[in-house]
């Protein structure tokens, strides 16, 4: 099935991207167009910008940018085909599919289709056949239900070697593509195998609930083996962008207003399974900072639940670094030693389990308690530690009154002068504060990255209007970019990107496209993508060389009149720039024929120049006149 592409262009020309960026962020009205904090990296002054007229948005912090259906396939880390589907959905646009053949089919169709061929295969495996009655007495044994198997889609890989591959075989898969999944593997003669062997699989699920990975565990007590086997990275699967369970528990998420964060599969589907429903793992790595704000979407509450060992306590204090940052309400919920979420609830009940979530402590309690029961306050030096090590924490906090009453509440705890840890906190904040400036300093990267674009062709010299007219031709203005395409042969730039530039606009403007949001997508070289977005979306983007030549800088931007001035300023310094080069040849050469046929191509270039400059002249009076 495919969405063709007249109706891609429908919704994307009736989408609007503020409103719908405004659903995600605030956004609010700066200029021309709008600015809000980036929901792509952390920042405390807006650098996000949206522009309504040309149906783009750029962040100037973390180079995020593009048109509305970047944003969503970003933001929710969906595919291009959902975003459109999404928006469609909010127009209420009926999307006519076509059905195409399968070599049509996206690339990354083709790699979610190969993930649930995998699930089917390894479901089948543990539901149906014999090789999976040893899973089955595992799982049995670790009180997963089959209904709840069924749920999550859990499998079992056999341990044979070529299990999945010969199947794969069989139903002409593309063993290429299956590697690059990391369902398969080859070895030093070229012969595959398969990659999960003798282990229960935990298919892994966008939140739209696609297949993306697979999670493999050992079972039948291998000692060699790891205990877990994970997906690699693919086109379909970024590890530090994915929260297990999120698929399922999203809709209880957003109910109960709360998530809760354990670190296991089984510890989630076992939750899941006693009716404990909203619950999240980070399963894989540690907490980061992408998953937080994935999660984010969903709500800002979280309780963080950990074992009870040392290695335990460290993963939970840097969760709660990450969490707080991004201005979460972090709870802890303590276990007894010894348990982990999944040894808790199958001893005790959802109601048991129920009174240890009301009996979540904040992290500033958590904190202490952990350096407490480390011995820290028994000596005024490790108290000072701790006490600093806590007012560390608590400078990830971005909300500002939140810090001023855990500082009441610290100061209170210890005895201590509030003044004496504000002073604290601010010695971390400042050093938090030059962090900041380290990210700011990477908007600068991406305006150098832009002059590095600025290769010559030949001994020519660069006009400097070229960049101007590349900024008017993604306006989305059709009088502008027809002026421009009618008076301007593109195939002239001295500048070899904006040549590219220029040729793929007018290559769209004669299929009668020319909003920046259809082009955006066009142009394949990230560099030159970024360079558009930049220069479209800054209100600094007036070449320095226009206040130096331009006659008259008063002239609004992007107005018909304006692009009208920068053609002419454009064809004026190319003039003078060929007479510069001819004088210099009649100066060089001594051919007298040659001196004659410049000189007589400079006197027509003279005129050229005159009548631009007359048109000018004439403009001007137009407008002054009566
Ligand atoms: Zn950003």
């Amino acid at each position: 099935m495919r969405i063709p592409e007249n109706q891609i262009d429908q919704i994307r020309n009736s989408a609007s991207i503020v409103d719908i960026i405004s659903g995600y962020i605030q956004l609010k009205k700066r200029g021309r167009n709008f600015i809000g904090l980036c929901p792509f990296h952390q920042e405390k002054t807006p650098s996000f910008v949206v522009s309504d007229e040309k149906q783009i948005f750029r962040c100037f912090g973390c180079g995020a940018g593009g048109n509305v259906f970047k944003f969503l396939m970003d933001y929710k880390s969906i595919s291009f085909v959902e975003a459109v589907e999404e928006i469609a959905e909010h127009l209420g646009i009926t999307i006519n599919y076509e059905s195409a053949p399968i070599e049509q089919q996206s690339e990354l169709e083709a790699y979610y289709d190969l993930n649930v061929f995998a699930a089917r295969f390894f479901s089948d495996q543990l539901l149906k056949n014999d090789n999976g009655e040893v899973a089955r007495e595992y799982l049995k044994k670790r009180n997963i239900k089959p209904s709840t198997q069924k749920i999550f889609g859990l499998g079992f890989a056999p341990f044979n070697r070529n299990a999945f591959l010969n199947h794969a075989i069989e139903n002409k898969i593309d063993l290429q593509k299956a590697k690059q999944l990391g369902l398969i593997d080859s070895n030093d003669k070229g012969e595959y195998y398969d990659k999960f062997r003798g282990r229960i699989i935990f298919p892994i699920f966008s939140p739209n609930g696609r297949v993306i990975a697979f999670g493999g565990r050992i079972f039948s007590g291998e000692e060699n083996a790891a205990k877990y086997l994970n997906s690699p990275e693919s086109l379909v699967y970024s590890k530090r962008k994915t929260l297990y369970g999120l698929f399922h528990s999203k809709e209880e998420i957003r109910k109960l207003d709360r998530a809760i964060l354990v670190e296991g599969y089984i510890d989630l589907i076992s939750l899941y399974q006693a009716g404990v429903k909203n619950v999240v793992a980070s399963s894989g790595t540690s907490l980061t900072e992408e998953q937080v704000q994935l999660l984010s979407r969903f709500t800002k509450n979280i309780y963080v639940l950990f074992d009870a060992d040392s290695a335990g306590v460290k993963a939970a204090v840097r969760s709660i670094e990450i969490l707080l940052k991004q201005n979460f309400e972090v709870k802890i919920i303590a276990l007894p030693k010894g348990e982990d979420p999944d040894s808790f609830i199958n001893k005790n009940s959802k109601e048991e389990f129920e009174e240890k979530i009301s009996n979540a402590i904040n992290f500033l309690e958590f904190l202490t308690q952990q350096y407490e029961i480390q011995g820290y306050f028994k000596e005024a030096a490790t108290t000072s530690t701790a006490i600093r090590q806590i007012v560390r924490i608590l400078s990830f906090l971005n909300d500002e009154l939140k810090r001023n009453l855990y500082i009441k509440s610290i100061a209170k705890k210890f005895g201590l002068r509030e003044k004496l840890i504000e002073t604290e906190l601010n010695n971390f904040l400042q050093n938090q504060n030059t962090n900041q400036k380290t990210i700011s300093s990477t908007s600068r990267t991406i305006n150098i990255n832009s002059e590095k674009l600025n290769l010559k062709t030949e001994d020519k010299v660069d006009n400097p209007f070229e960049k101007e007219i590349i900024r008017l031709l993604f306006s989305g203005n059709e009088r502008i970019i027809t002026h421009i395409l009618d008076n301007v042969d593109v195939d002239n730039f001295t500048n070899e990107n904006f040549k590219a530039l220029a040729m793929i606009v007018e290559e769209s403007f004669n299929e009668g496209k020319y909003s920046p949001a259809y082009i955006i997508d066009k142009i394949e070289n990230d560099d030159l993508k970024n360079f558009i977005l930049d220069i479209s979306l800054s209100e600094h983007s007036i070449s320095k060389n226009w206040d130096d030549l331009s006659t008259d800088g008063k002239i609004e931007k992007d107005t018909y009149e304006y692009a009208v001035e920068t053609v002419k300023n454009y064809q004026i310094f190319r003039i003078e720039e060929e007479i510069k080069r001819n004088n210099k040849i009649i100066e060089e050469s001594k051919d007298e024929l040659l001196h004659l046929e410049l000189l007589k191509r400079n006197k027509e270039l003279n005129e050229d120049r005159i009548s631009i400059l007359n048109l000018k002249l004439k403009n001007e009076f137009g407008w002054d006149g009566d």
